[in-house]
């Protein structure tokens, strides 16, 4: 009996054997017809003429940057870009990467994309924010989202189609193309114990962030990266942000100030863009523009990664090599700048019907994300305090 079946399994087996050698010879059958097909039509058209080589169209493009050149995180990152779509593409297109200044100033990299004069840009959103208010959407919001959620937002959120409407008129196409991260609170050289050490104090805090501080009496700056440091060591200004640790050490920020506050209420996961010229972009083959829109998430990811690891170790040696010290922000000072943020944001919605649509967009996904985010990442993140 036993025999019995083991000879019909082994008889099925062997149908099956005998099925796959048939569908195998015959595919091959089937492959080598083709081949054969195709060596006959190669022949064919050797005797009579060279097959004609197809070239593809190369194209060299130009990025503008508003960061130095090499800056860590940011300025490689926009190399890490460049440096992959011309990898992807097989040398189709190689984008050729310029600092801020190198072929125009940082913060006029945006109106380059937009004439034409660079193809490409890699920097900020919330920069922009003079050509309309509704681009800080696109980087950081006070009490906003953080990294994960603004790749929720902006892939699966409806973000991507609002911030297209936004850079339509200027002729650009914007794509995320990096994150910091959720920030640090910023550098003090006295303690915040109330909303009230605000107050006449001066910090340096761009885009909706410093509005928020403004409400809360406090004189906020907006300047370059590369003024902050001695801003801050000379006493022209008394306070400021910059992004975290990792790039925070690299400037020598705890050698001006005291206190390193968290969290970082202002820029809880700041989105780095890349722009492309609309027409520049549109004149390129789909697989170009696939390209771009690939290597644009890959740089998204890779960026948050880098910034990951390095704050975390740059955070180690602050506080253990150079003994900064750590603050978080009272919860008083917490709930208040929170108040004055919904504010800010509700008073720019009420401006014009287009930062009205993207905060609509913006704040509809916030609460929902908030509501995921409590039971998931906070409520993972807080379990961890049982592993000390
Ligand atoms: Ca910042």
């Amino acid at each position: 009996m036993s025999d019995n079946i083991e000879n019909s399994v082994d008889d099925s087996k062997k149908n099956t054997v005998d099925r796959r050698n048939f569908l195998r010879t015959a595919g091959y059958g089937a492959a080598a017809v083709g081949t054969l097909a195709v060596a006959n039509a190669c022949t064919t058209e050797t005797k009579t003429e060279a097959p004609a080589i197809q070239t593809k169209k190369k194209f060299e493009w130009k990025m503008v940057t508003t960061w130095p050149k090499g800056f860590p995180g940011l300025g490689t990152g926009a190399e890490y870009l460049a440096k992959i779509i011309g990898e992807m593409s097989d040398g189709q297109l190689v984008v050729k990467v310029y600092g801020g200044n190198e072929l125009v100033p940082p913060l006029e990299s945006f109106d380059a994309v937009s004439k034409g004069t660079a193809e490409m840009g890699h920097g900020a959103a919330y920069y922009w924010k003079g050509k309309s208010e509704a681009t800080q959407f696109f980087t950081a919001v006070p009490f906003g989202l953080n990294a994960d959620e603004m790749n929720g937002w902006i892939y699966y959120g409806g973000g991507q189609q609002l911030w297209d409407e936004v850079y339509a008129p200027f002729g650009v196409k914007g794509f995320p193309a990096g994150n910091t991260g959720v920030q640090m609170g910023g550098w003090f050289n006295k303690e915040i114990n109330s909303i009230d050490d605000f107050k006449g104090l001066k910090m340096r805090m761009p885009g909706l962030g410093g509005d928020v501080l403004k409400g809360a009496g406090a004189l906020p700056v907006a300047l370059p990266g590369s003024e902050i440091f001695p801003s801050l060591q000379s006493g022209a200004i008394d306070a400021t942000e910059w992004v975290g640790p990792y790039n925070d050490l690299a400037f020598g920020l705890y050698k001006a100030a005291k206190y390193y506050y968290w969290p970082g209420w202002h820029e809880p996961g700041s989105v780095l863009e890349c722009t492309v010229n609309k027409k520049a972009y549109e004149a390129l083959p789909k697989d170009l523009q696939h390209v771009i829109e690939v290597a644009c998430k890959a740089t998204n990811v890779d960026m948050f990664g880098e910034y990951t690891a390095r704050n975390s170790s740059a955070l180690d040696t602050l506080i253990n090599t150079h003994g900064v010290s750590l603050k978080r922000f009272p919860d008083d000072v917490l709930k208040k700048l929170a108040q004055i943020s919904k504010d800010v944001l509700s008073n720019l919605a009420a401006k014009n019907a287009e930062n009205k649509k993207v905060y609509d967009s913006f704040a509809k996904f916030r609460s929902h994300s908030i509501k995921w985010n409590n039971i998931s990442e906070v409520g993972y993140s807080s379990a961890r305090q049982y592993l000390e």
